[in-house]
Formats: structure tokens, sequence, C-alpha cells
């Protein structure tokens, strides 16, 4: 199937307005990415035709709403690889579904245990660990990172004790763009008896992933960094973990019997999925993946790497410019300074242009401070951007960057 870029951007009708009068040039995908018009419509279609609670009415509407979840879970399934629905759990994003892993298994956790993350996670990959410490005394032990930006995996190795309990990392850093050897950490990992949880919230848009080859044991991502509706994400978990865990959230949905003396849960998935899901945003993601799966992740993949090298070399161009991440087959993400200029107001000069990208510490305070700087600009790409928009991407630091500088 070709890639017609044209094509795409028909999909996106936001793509076509513009900001400060000028074309917009949408380059904060790694935060959010927009939406095409197929899942815009799957949602109004949900709200004009089956809009019922899921799983418990007889009635013909009920069943409709029920069918299109459970529709949107087998998609997801067969999205990542996962070897049973009962391992898709539907959550609000990959924040939740991070917090859900940290409480349910943080239950068994004990003083001195330890868990592994790496320097380049994103706060919600940081802190449901941390609240872990609230009642117990918990050691998070950290992979350090080289000045590519690439893992330590020997520092990794010397990480774990007799108390490691759990590793959590993130399979590409949301700043750096880099892309950890996730199969084979997961690996040394297992090797040590250890479970590992990925933070795939930066890669299942950008690459294909198969969470049984990766022999992930959770997997957590978002519908919103996927072309999907806000509000929905997806845990994947190993069957015989999920069905030892203790639910997260109590509520409907969740329960078998419930007495006030006593409360058996549901089955697998729906254990985890207390109260009313977005049954409306879960149904979309169908659309999303179908959407994805229409122009091929590999073609996904291809594409921004063109992006991410042409805008690379362009930007080195520009006289001050400092680039963080440099790891070898990183992803279309570009965090970048200019000497002298704050990343706020480089923002600020983007934005007058018509480019829209991120500012600041990126929800990855700790790499910042490991970087020693505070925040970057960072521009990330997706399927519908264009050379044309690196070109006028970077055109606009250079203007930015003479005005400061001249
Ligand atoms: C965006 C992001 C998250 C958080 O995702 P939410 O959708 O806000 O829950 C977690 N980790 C990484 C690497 C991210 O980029």
């Amino acid at each position: 199937m070709p890639f017609d870029i044209n094509k795409i951007r028909e999909d996106f009708p936001i793509l076509h307005r513009t900001v400060e009068g000028a074309p917009l040039v949408y380059l904060d995908n790694a935060a959010t990415s927009q939406t095409p018009r197929c899942v815009v419509d799957n949602i109004s279609r949900m709200y004009y035709e089956h809009k019922a609670n899921v799983h418990r009415g007889v009635h013909t509407l009920s069943q409709e709403a029920t069918d299109l979840m459970e529709e949107a879970r087998r998609k997801v399934k067969c999205f990542i690889n996962a070897t049973s629905t009962e391992e898709i759990i539907f959550t609000r994003g990959t924040t939740e579904g991070i917090n859900l892993v940290a409480s349910s298994f943080g239950d068994s956790l004990c003083n001195g245990d330890e868990i592994i993350v790496t320097v380049m996670e994103h706060h919600s990959n940081i802190v449901p660990w941390q609240l872990l410490q609230r009642n117990r005394r918990i050691v998070l032990r950290v992979i350090p990172i080289d000045a590519n930006g690439d893992l330590m995996l020997d520092a990794y190795e010397d990480l774990f004790t007799d108390n490691t309990r759990f590793v959590a990392l993130t399979h590409v850093s949301n700043v750096l763009g880099t892309v950890n050897p996730v199969k084979e950490m997961i690996a040394i990992a297992h090797r040590h008896g250890v479970p590992v949880l990925i933070d795939g919230a930066q890669a299942v848009a950008h690459r294909p992933v198969d969470v049984t080859d990766l022999d992930a044991d959770f997997y957590a991502f978002s519908a919103h960094k996927m072309y999907g509706p806000v509000g929905v994400g997806i845990l994947y978990g190993k069957r015989r973990f999920l069905e030892n865990l203790p639910p997260y959230q109590g509520g409907g949905e969740m329960i078998g019997q419930v007495s006030f003396e006593k409360t058996t849960f549901a089955d697998l998935p729906y254990k985890f999925e207390a109260g009313t899901p977005d049954y409306v945003g879960i149904a979309a993601m169908t659309a999303a993946i179908d959407y994805i799966n229409g122009i091929g992740l590999d073609n996904i993949a291809a594409h921004e790497q063109e992006l991410l090298k042409a805008a690379t070399s362009r930007l080195m161009e520009i006289p001050g410019m400092k680039i963080f991440g440099t790891s070898a087959g990183k992803e279309g993400v570009i965090s970048f300074l200019v000497d002298g200029i704050h990343h706020y107001d480089m923002g600020m000069l983007l934005d007058k242009m018509g480019v829209a990208v991120r500012t600041g510490h990126h929800c990855a305070q700790p790499l910042m401070h490991t970087l020693g700087i505070e925040g970057t600009v960072r521009a990330s790409f997706a399927a519908y951007n264009t050379m044309e928009e690196v070109e006028r991407f970077t055109a606009a630091v250079a203007r930015a960057a003479a005005m400061f500088h001249k």
C-alpha cells in the first residue's frame, strides 16, 4: 500500500487550520496526536446510535454497546499480539495503567524491596512507585544513560540484588527519542526472576509492538497518542499476574457476588475495570487501530525517520544548537536548546509562526536534572507531518535564533 501523505492529511481537519495567521505546523505529537475523521465519526455514531451502558443490560442498545467495546478489545489484542482478550484491561491512560500495577503489585512489597527504573522515565512511571513508600520502605534504583542518551546496560545488570522485585521502564523516551532494548532488558530481568512493566506510551503509534515476542509482563499505553480518543488507555498484563493481583478499584462491573460480609470479584479482565468504562472512547479505538493498520506501522516508521533525519541535519546548521538525545535508531522526537535562548521563549516565537512544539521538562524532571538543564524545546513527528513542515519548522527556529542573537 503506497504512503499517500496528502490523503492522510485530508483525514485530519485540524491540520488545515491556521495559527497566528500561518498554516498550523503541529509538532507536539509526543504530547498528543491529532485524531482522524474516522475516529471522530465513530464517536459521534456511538452517541447517536448505540449509547447505552455496557455489560448490564438485556436490551438491544446495551448489547450493541457491549459488542462494540469487546470488538475494540479484540482489536487491541491483535494490535499488540497478546494471547487473550482477558489480558487487555481498559484504563484511562498510561498513567492509570501504571498506577494500577504499582498499587496492586505493590500490595505484596515489603520494607527494603527494590524497584528498578530508568533515569529517562516520565513522571507517571516514577511517582506511582514512590507512592508505595508511604507505608513501606521501597528503594528505587535507577539505570543511568550515556552521552547519547542510551541506557547503560552493564549498570542495569549491576542493579539487581536479592531484594529486586520489579523493573519498570519506558519503551521509548518522550524526551530523547531513545528506543530502549526492552526485549533484551526483559530477558535480563527474567533471568533474575523479576517481572517487568513497559511504558509504551511513545512506542505503539510509531513501531510494531508485539508483547508476546517482547515477553513483557505488563505493557501500558494511551489511545490519545495513537490517533485515538482522549481518556482511554490500555494495560496489557500476563494472565498469571493479573489473576493473582488484587483489584485496583472497587465498584460496579468488577464483582462476582457482593454482600456486606464478603465480595468476590469478576473474572479477567473485568476484575480491573470498576465502574462504567469510557465505552464510547473504547469503541472508537477500533477505528484508530484500523486507521494505523491501514497506513501500516512500517510505513509510518519509515516516514517519521525521514522527517527526523531532515530536521536534525537542518537544525544542526543553526549556530548554538544543542540536541539532547543522539541514540542510533532513535524515534522521531527532537529535544533541543539554542545557546542563550530560554526554551519557553523559543516555543513562544515558534507559535507566532504557526509551529506548535512542546517546551519545558516534559514530565521528566529527573532526566532534566541529569542533563543539567531545566527544560528543552521538543518537536515530535507523526504520520501526517510533511517535509515542507520540517522546512517551515527549522526555518522558524533559525529565524527565532537570529532574532535573539542579532
Ligand atoms: C504521555 C506519556 C505518559 C502518560 O500518558 P497519559 O496519557 O498522560 O497517561 C507516560 N509515559 C510516557 C513515556 C509518555 O510519553
